[in-house]
Protein backbone atom coordinates (compact mmCIF):
# COMPACT_ATOMS: atom_id res chain seq x y z
CA UNK A 1 0.00 0.00 0.00
CA UNK A 2 1.68 3.46 -1.36
CA UNK A 3 0.86 6.55 0.39
CA UNK A 4 1.16 8.90 -2.37
CA UNK A 5 0.66 12.93 -1.99
CA UNK A 6 -0.17 15.36 -3.46
CA UNK A 7 1.00 18.16 -1.54
CA UNK A 8 -0.83 21.14 -2.60
CA UNK A 9 -3.98 18.90 -2.05
CA UNK A 10 -2.90 19.75 1.82
CA UNK A 11 -5.32 22.35 3.33
CA UNK A 12 -2.64 23.77 5.52
CA UNK A 13 -0.01 23.89 3.45
CA UNK A 14 0.28 27.50 2.98
CA UNK A 15 -0.02 28.08 6.54
CA UNK A 16 3.44 26.14 6.72
CA UNK A 17 5.15 28.09 3.82
CA UNK A 18 3.02 31.48 3.08
CA UNK A 19 6.13 32.05 0.43
CA UNK A 20 5.28 29.33 -1.38
CA UNK A 21 4.81 28.79 -4.79
CA UNK A 22 0.50 27.98 -5.35
CA UNK A 23 0.14 25.99 -7.84
CA UNK A 24 -1.73 27.09 -11.02
CA UNK A 25 -4.03 23.67 -11.45
CA UNK A 26 -4.78 21.66 -8.22
CA UNK A 27 -7.74 20.01 -9.78
CA UNK A 28 -6.22 16.49 -11.42
CA UNK A 29 -6.94 13.29 -9.42
CA UNK A 30 -4.49 12.61 -6.48
CA UNK A 31 -3.30 9.28 -8.34
CA UNK A 32 -3.73 9.77 -11.93
CA UNK A 33 -0.91 8.68 -13.82
CA UNK A 34 -1.81 10.07 -17.54
CA UNK A 35 -0.71 13.32 -17.34
CA UNK A 36 -1.97 15.10 -20.33
CA UNK A 37 -0.57 18.73 -19.36
CA UNK A 38 2.78 17.27 -17.97
CA UNK A 39 5.69 19.88 -17.95
CA UNK A 40 8.29 17.04 -18.99
CA UNK A 41 6.47 14.62 -21.38
CA UNK A 42 7.83 13.09 -24.47
CA UNK A 43 4.26 14.00 -26.04
CA UNK A 44 5.36 17.90 -24.69
CA UNK A 45 8.37 17.72 -26.57
CA UNK A 46 6.46 17.11 -30.16
CA UNK A 47 4.56 20.85 -29.29
CA UNK A 48 7.91 22.14 -28.29
CA UNK A 49 9.24 21.36 -32.37
CA UNK A 50 6.04 22.56 -33.90
CA UNK A 51 6.21 25.85 -31.55
CA UNK A 52 9.77 26.47 -32.70
CA UNK A 53 8.08 25.90 -36.12
CA UNK A 54 10.77 22.92 -36.91
CA UNK A 55 7.73 21.19 -37.06
CA UNK A 56 8.21 17.39 -36.42
CA UNK A 57 6.65 14.98 -38.16
CA UNK A 58 7.14 11.26 -39.05
CA UNK A 59 8.93 10.36 -42.33
CA UNK A 60 5.88 8.01 -43.42
CA UNK A 61 3.67 11.41 -43.24
CA UNK A 62 6.47 13.54 -44.84
CA UNK A 63 6.48 14.18 -48.88
CA UNK A 64 9.62 12.51 -50.64
CA UNK A 65 11.10 16.19 -52.03
CA UNK A 66 11.53 17.05 -48.40
CA UNK A 67 13.43 13.74 -47.31
CA UNK A 68 15.21 13.94 -50.66
CA UNK A 69 16.63 17.69 -49.73
CA UNK A 70 16.93 16.98 -46.16
CA UNK A 71 19.63 14.09 -46.80
CA UNK A 72 22.06 16.67 -48.57
CA UNK A 73 21.71 19.67 -45.90
CA UNK A 74 24.61 19.77 -43.60
CA UNK A 75 25.64 22.27 -40.62
CA UNK A 76 29.10 23.13 -40.37
CA UNK A 77 31.65 21.00 -38.46
CA UNK A 78 28.34 19.50 -37.05
CA UNK A 79 29.09 15.45 -36.38
CA UNK A 80 25.44 14.76 -37.74
CA UNK A 81 26.58 14.25 -41.58
CA UNK A 82 23.72 14.47 -43.43
CA UNK A 83 25.12 11.87 -45.69
CA UNK A 84 22.83 10.33 -48.35
CA UNK A 85 21.42 7.22 -47.45
CA UNK A 86 21.30 7.66 -43.95
CA UNK A 87 17.90 7.70 -42.54
CA UNK A 88 17.44 7.62 -39.04
CA UNK A 89 15.36 9.08 -37.40
CA UNK A 90 17.42 11.51 -35.16
CA UNK A 91 19.19 12.77 -38.63
CA UNK A 92 15.95 13.56 -39.77
CA UNK A 93 15.10 15.62 -36.66
CA UNK A 94 18.83 17.87 -37.33
CA UNK A 95 17.88 17.77 -40.83
CA UNK A 96 14.70 19.00 -40.45
CA UNK A 97 16.01 21.93 -38.13
CA UNK A 98 18.81 22.72 -40.05
CA UNK A 99 17.12 25.50 -42.57
CA UNK A 100 15.92 27.19 -39.68
CA UNK A 101 18.86 27.09 -37.56
CA UNK A 102 21.42 28.20 -41.08
CA UNK A 103 19.19 30.77 -41.95
CA UNK A 104 19.61 32.25 -38.36
CA UNK A 105 23.12 31.90 -38.40
CA UNK A 106 23.25 33.78 -41.92
CA UNK A 107 21.02 36.68 -40.38
CA UNK A 108 23.47 36.79 -37.33
CA UNK A 109 26.78 36.90 -39.63
CA UNK A 110 25.63 39.38 -41.58
CA UNK A 111 24.07 41.79 -39.47
CA UNK A 112 27.95 41.69 -37.68
CA UNK A 113 29.43 42.28 -40.66
CA UNK A 114 26.93 45.24 -41.11
CA UNK A 115 28.17 46.56 -37.80
CA UNK A 116 32.01 45.75 -37.58
CA UNK A 117 32.86 45.46 -41.01
CA UNK A 118 34.49 42.92 -42.68
CA UNK A 119 38.02 42.98 -40.68
CA UNK A 120 35.68 42.24 -37.85
CA UNK A 121 37.05 45.37 -35.38
CA UNK A 122 35.40 47.52 -32.74
CA UNK A 123 33.96 46.93 -29.69
CA UNK A 124 30.84 44.44 -30.52
CA UNK A 125 32.37 42.35 -32.80
CA UNK A 126 34.25 39.47 -30.54
CA UNK A 127 32.16 36.34 -30.42
CA UNK A 128 28.66 36.31 -28.49
CA UNK A 129 28.66 35.25 -25.22
CA UNK A 130 27.05 31.97 -23.70
CA UNK A 131 25.23 31.81 -20.50
CA UNK A 132 24.65 28.72 -19.14
CA UNK A 133 21.22 28.96 -16.87
CA UNK A 134 20.08 26.73 -14.17
CA UNK A 135 15.67 27.06 -14.70
CA UNK A 136 15.90 25.23 -11.09
CA UNK A 137 13.53 21.83 -10.79
CA UNK A 138 10.51 23.44 -12.50
CA UNK A 139 8.24 26.14 -10.65
CA UNK A 140 9.51 29.58 -12.92
CA UNK A 141 9.09 31.34 -9.73
CA UNK A 142 12.36 29.73 -8.36
CA UNK A 143 14.29 31.12 -11.44
CA UNK A 144 16.92 33.96 -10.29
CA UNK A 145 16.35 37.37 -11.19
CA UNK A 146 19.51 37.37 -13.87
CA UNK A 147 17.90 34.29 -15.09
CA UNK A 148 14.90 35.55 -16.06
CA UNK A 149 16.70 38.82 -17.35
CA UNK A 150 19.70 36.82 -19.46
CA UNK A 151 16.62 34.31 -20.90
CA UNK A 152 14.95 38.02 -22.11
CA UNK A 153 17.65 38.91 -24.18
CA UNK A 154 18.91 35.36 -25.75
CA UNK A 155 19.15 35.35 -29.18
CA UNK A 156 19.21 31.21 -29.15
CA UNK A 157 18.27 29.17 -26.52
CA UNK A 158 18.95 25.58 -26.14
CA UNK A 159 16.83 23.58 -23.67
CA UNK A 160 16.84 20.16 -22.53
CA UNK A 161 13.87 17.92 -20.86
CA UNK A 162 13.78 19.21 -17.74
CA UNK A 163 13.06 22.89 -18.70
CA UNK A 164 9.55 23.24 -18.09
CA UNK A 165 7.03 24.53 -20.02
CA UNK A 166 6.88 27.58 -17.78
CA UNK A 167 9.86 28.67 -17.74
CA UNK A 168 10.14 28.58 -21.69
CA UNK A 169 6.95 30.76 -21.52
CA UNK A 170 9.44 33.77 -20.49
CA UNK A 171 11.88 33.72 -23.82
CA UNK A 172 11.05 36.78 -26.25
CA UNK A 173 9.07 36.12 -28.91
CA UNK A 174 11.99 36.97 -31.32
CA UNK A 175 14.37 34.34 -29.76
CA UNK A 176 14.54 31.16 -31.59
CA UNK A 177 14.32 28.00 -29.01
CA UNK A 178 15.50 24.40 -29.70
CA UNK A 179 14.67 21.35 -28.10
CA UNK A 180 18.20 19.30 -27.45
CA UNK A 181 16.71 17.04 -24.68
CA UNK A 182 17.38 13.45 -24.55
CA UNK A 183 13.57 12.16 -25.04
CA UNK A 184 13.32 8.60 -25.46
CA UNK A 185 12.09 7.53 -29.18
CA UNK A 186 13.04 11.10 -30.21
CA UNK A 187 17.02 10.62 -30.47
CA UNK A 188 17.65 14.26 -30.42
CA UNK A 189 21.21 15.86 -30.51
CA UNK A 190 23.99 14.37 -28.91
CA UNK A 191 26.52 16.10 -26.94
CA UNK A 192 28.85 16.65 -29.36
CA UNK A 193 26.35 18.44 -31.62
CA UNK A 194 24.93 20.56 -28.86
CA UNK A 195 28.65 21.66 -28.37
CA UNK A 196 28.94 22.45 -31.81
CA UNK A 197 26.03 24.68 -32.00
CA UNK A 198 27.20 26.45 -29.17
CA UNK A 199 29.96 27.49 -30.61
CA UNK A 200 28.48 27.86 -34.14
CA UNK A 201 26.11 30.88 -32.72
CA UNK A 202 28.90 32.26 -30.00
CA UNK A 203 31.41 32.67 -33.03
CA UNK A 204 28.53 34.52 -35.03
CA UNK A 205 28.62 37.00 -32.10
CA UNK A 206 24.87 35.93 -31.16
CA UNK A 207 23.41 35.50 -27.28
CA UNK A 208 23.53 31.80 -26.91
CA UNK A 209 21.74 30.79 -23.53
CA UNK A 210 21.72 26.81 -22.55
CA UNK A 211 18.82 26.18 -20.02
CA UNK A 212 19.24 23.55 -17.66
CA UNK A 213 17.07 22.11 -15.47
CA UNK A 214 17.73 22.55 -11.61
CA UNK A 215 21.36 24.02 -11.57
CA UNK A 216 23.59 23.18 -13.97
CA UNK A 217 26.40 22.25 -12.22
CA UNK A 218 24.88 19.64 -10.50
CA UNK A 219 24.62 16.22 -12.91
CA UNK A 220 23.99 18.93 -15.62
CA UNK A 221 26.83 17.82 -17.94
CA UNK A 222 27.67 21.80 -17.63
CA UNK A 223 30.94 21.27 -17.03
CA UNK A 224 31.61 19.21 -20.29
CA UNK A 225 29.96 22.65 -22.16
CA UNK A 226 31.80 25.00 -20.17
CA UNK A 227 34.99 23.40 -20.86
CA UNK A 228 34.43 22.52 -25.07
CA UNK A 229 33.39 26.32 -25.26
CA UNK A 230 35.94 27.96 -23.48
CA UNK A 231 39.06 25.61 -24.92
CA UNK A 232 37.74 27.66 -27.97
CA UNK A 233 38.45 30.64 -26.62
CA UNK A 234 34.54 31.54 -25.76
CA UNK A 235 33.34 32.81 -22.47
CA UNK A 236 31.04 31.02 -20.59
CA UNK A 237 28.73 32.35 -17.66
CA UNK A 238 27.38 30.33 -15.36
CA UNK A 239 23.84 31.26 -13.54
CA UNK A 240 23.42 29.06 -10.77
CA UNK A 241 19.54 27.20 -10.58
CA UNK A 242 18.05 25.98 -7.44
CA UNK A 243 18.78 22.81 -7.58
CA UNK A 244 16.55 19.66 -7.61
CA UNK A 245 17.57 18.93 -4.14
CA UNK A 246 17.09 22.09 -2.69
CA UNK A 247 13.31 23.16 -4.43
CA UNK A 248 11.97 20.08 -3.57
CA UNK A 249 13.33 19.47 0.47
CA UNK A 250 11.82 23.40 0.64
CA UNK A 251 8.65 22.36 -0.73
CA UNK A 252 8.52 19.59 1.48
CA UNK A 253 9.53 20.93 4.39
CA UNK A 254 12.73 19.02 4.57
CA UNK A 255 15.58 20.33 6.20
CA UNK A 256 18.54 18.70 4.28
CA UNK A 257 20.00 19.10 7.41
CA UNK A 258 19.01 19.96 10.52
CA UNK A 259 21.68 20.21 14.17
CA UNK A 260 21.21 16.75 16.07
CA UNK A 261 20.01 15.06 13.13
CA UNK A 262 21.82 15.55 10.13
CA UNK A 263 25.30 16.97 10.11
CA UNK A 264 26.17 16.76 6.16
CA UNK A 265 24.25 16.07 2.82
CA UNK A 266 25.76 13.98 -0.21
CA UNK A 267 23.99 14.53 -3.90
CA UNK A 268 24.25 11.00 -5.60
CA UNK A 269 23.51 9.49 -9.28
CA UNK A 270 21.57 6.51 -9.15
CA UNK A 271 22.54 6.38 -13.41
CA UNK A 272 25.67 5.02 -14.73
CA UNK A 273 27.07 6.14 -17.42
CA UNK A 274 27.34 2.50 -19.01
CA UNK A 275 24.10 1.61 -18.15
CA UNK A 276 25.66 -0.85 -14.93
CA UNK A 277 25.22 -0.45 -11.19
CA UNK A 278 28.97 1.04 -10.96
CA UNK A 279 27.50 4.55 -8.98
CA UNK A 280 26.40 2.02 -6.38
CA UNK A 281 29.57 1.29 -4.82
CA UNK A 282 29.51 4.80 -3.27
CA UNK A 283 26.32 2.76 -0.91
CA UNK A 284 29.48 1.67 0.94
CA UNK A 285 30.42 4.82 2.42
CA UNK A 286 26.97 6.54 2.44
CA UNK A 287 25.17 4.31 4.75
CA UNK A 288 25.76 7.22 7.10
CA UNK A 289 22.60 8.04 9.27
CA UNK A 290 24.05 11.19 10.02
CA UNK A 291 24.40 12.14 6.63
CA UNK A 292 20.98 13.31 4.28
CA UNK A 293 21.29 11.14 0.60
CA UNK A 294 19.78 12.51 -2.15
CA UNK A 295 19.55 10.67 -5.20
CA UNK A 296 19.47 12.11 -8.59
CA UNK A 297 18.58 9.63 -11.24
CA UNK A 298 17.94 7.07 -9.16
CA UNK A 299 14.63 5.10 -9.76
CA UNK A 300 15.96 2.23 -11.49
CA UNK A 301 18.93 1.22 -9.21
CA UNK A 302 16.91 2.54 -6.04
CA UNK A 303 16.31 -1.55 -5.42
CA UNK A 304 20.01 -2.24 -4.93
CA UNK A 305 21.13 0.97 -3.59
CA UNK A 306 18.50 0.89 -0.68
CA UNK A 307 19.51 -2.85 -0.20
CA UNK A 308 23.11 -1.79 -0.23
CA UNK A 309 22.64 0.90 2.05
CA UNK A 310 20.68 -1.30 4.90
CA UNK A 311 23.61 -4.12 4.81
CA UNK A 312 25.79 -1.53 5.59
CA UNK A 313 24.38 -0.50 8.26
CA UNK A 314 21.78 2.05 7.39
CA UNK A 315 18.40 1.10 9.50
CA UNK A 316 15.80 -0.08 7.74
CA UNK A 317 13.32 2.55 9.13
CA UNK A 318 15.19 5.57 8.01
CA UNK A 319 12.95 7.70 6.60
CA UNK A 320 12.65 8.74 2.63
CA UNK A 321 10.73 10.16 0.02
CA UNK A 322 10.74 9.90 -3.84
CA UNK A 323 9.11 13.01 -5.30
CA UNK A 324 8.34 12.72 -9.26
CA UNK A 325 8.18 16.27 -10.73
CA UNK A 326 8.37 18.31 -7.70
CA UNK A 327 7.60 22.09 -7.88
CA UNK A 328 5.57 21.59 -10.62
CA UNK A 329 1.56 21.50 -10.48
CA UNK A 330 2.19 17.90 -11.14
CA UNK A 331 4.11 16.80 -8.20
CA UNK A 332 3.61 13.98 -6.71
CA UNK A 333 5.30 12.00 -3.46
CA UNK A 334 5.60 9.14 -1.64
CA UNK A 335 7.03 8.61 2.05
CA UNK A 336 8.01 5.19 2.93
CA UNK A 337 10.76 3.46 5.21
CA UNK A 338 13.56 2.52 3.22
CA UNK A 339 13.12 -1.02 3.46
CA UNK A 340 9.55 0.05 1.66
CA UNK A 341 10.36 2.59 -0.39
CA UNK A 342 11.35 0.61 -3.63
CA UNK A 343 8.19 -1.24 -3.33
CA UNK A 344 6.32 1.65 -3.18
CA UNK A 345 7.54 3.50 -5.79
CA UNK A 346 7.08 0.60 -8.22
CA UNK A 347 3.08 0.40 -7.15
CA UNK A 348 2.55 4.20 -7.51
CA UNK A 349 4.29 3.92 -10.47
CA UNK A 350 6.50 7.11 -10.54
CA UNK A 351 8.26 7.88 -13.53
CA UNK A 352 11.00 10.15 -13.95
CA UNK A 353 11.85 12.84 -13.32
CA UNK A 354 12.06 11.66 -9.77
CA UNK A 355 13.93 12.50 -6.61
CA UNK A 356 14.57 10.50 -4.02
CA UNK A 357 15.53 11.90 -0.23
CA UNK A 358 16.61 9.19 2.41
CA UNK A 359 17.74 10.14 6.02
CA UNK A 360 15.93 11.12 9.30
CA UNK A 361 15.28 14.73 8.46
CA UNK A 362 12.41 13.89 6.30
CA UNK A 363 10.34 12.50 8.99
CA UNK A 364 10.66 16.24 9.71
CA UNK A 365 8.54 17.11 7.03
CA UNK A 366 5.06 18.45 7.86
CA UNK A 367 4.11 16.16 5.60
CA UNK A 368 5.73 12.58 6.77
CA UNK A 369 2.88 10.22 7.24
CA UNK A 370 3.75 8.94 10.62
CA UNK A 371 3.14 12.48 11.74
CA UNK A 372 0.19 13.62 9.32
CA UNK A 373 -1.85 10.28 9.94
CA UNK A 374 -5.16 12.09 10.36
CA UNK A 375 -4.84 13.67 7.48
CA UNK A 376 -7.46 13.26 4.95
CA UNK A 377 -5.84 13.34 1.26
CA UNK A 378 -3.41 10.39 1.98
CA UNK A 379 -4.39 7.64 -0.53
CA UNK A 380 -4.03 3.92 -1.40
CA UNK A 381 -2.18 3.83 -4.72
CA UNK A 382 -3.67 0.62 -6.47
N1 LIG B 1 20.89 19.73 -12.88
C1 LIG B 1 19.73 19.14 -12.27
C2 LIG B 1 19.83 17.63 -12.18
C3 LIG B 1 19.87 16.94 -13.52
S1 LIG B 1 19.95 15.21 -13.34
C4 LIG B 1 19.52 19.76 -10.89
O1 LIG B 1 20.40 20.44 -10.40
O2 LIG B 1 18.45 19.54 -10.31
C5 LIG B 1 18.26 14.79 -13.58
C6 LIG B 1 17.65 14.29 -12.31
O3 LIG B 1 17.39 15.38 -11.42
C7 LIG B 1 16.31 13.62 -12.48
O4 LIG B 1 16.44 12.29 -12.91
C8 LIG B 1 15.75 13.72 -11.09
O5 LIG B 1 16.33 12.76 -10.25
C9 LIG B 1 16.24 15.07 -10.64
N2 LIG B 1 15.24 16.13 -10.89
C10 LIG B 1 15.44 17.28 -11.55
N3 LIG B 1 14.32 18.03 -11.55
C11 LIG B 1 13.40 17.34 -10.86
C12 LIG B 1 12.05 17.57 -10.49
N4 LIG B 1 11.41 18.67 -10.83
N5 LIG B 1 11.41 16.62 -9.77
C13 LIG B 1 12.04 15.49 -9.40
N6 LIG B 1 13.31 15.21 -9.72
C14 LIG B 1 13.98 16.12 -10.42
Amino acid sequence: MALVQKLQSFPSVSAHYPTRHKPSSVASPICSLHYKNSPFTEKHSIERYQRDQWVYKNDRHRPVEILENLKYQSFPSSSGCGCPGEDSVRQNDIALQLPELKKLLQVLKQKREECCGKDGNGESCGPGNVFLVGTGPGDPELLTLKAVRVIAKADLLLYDRLVSNDVLDLVGPDARLLYVGKTAGYHSRTQEEIHELLLSFAEAGATVVRLKGGDPLVFGRGGEEMDYLQQKGIEVKVIPGITAASGIAAELGIPLTHRGVANSVRFLTGHSRKGGTDPLFVAENAADPDTTLVVYMGLSTLPSLALMLMNHGLPVSTPAAAVERGTTPQQRVVFAELKDLAEKIVSAELISPTLIVIGKVVALSPFWPESRKEASCLVEAT
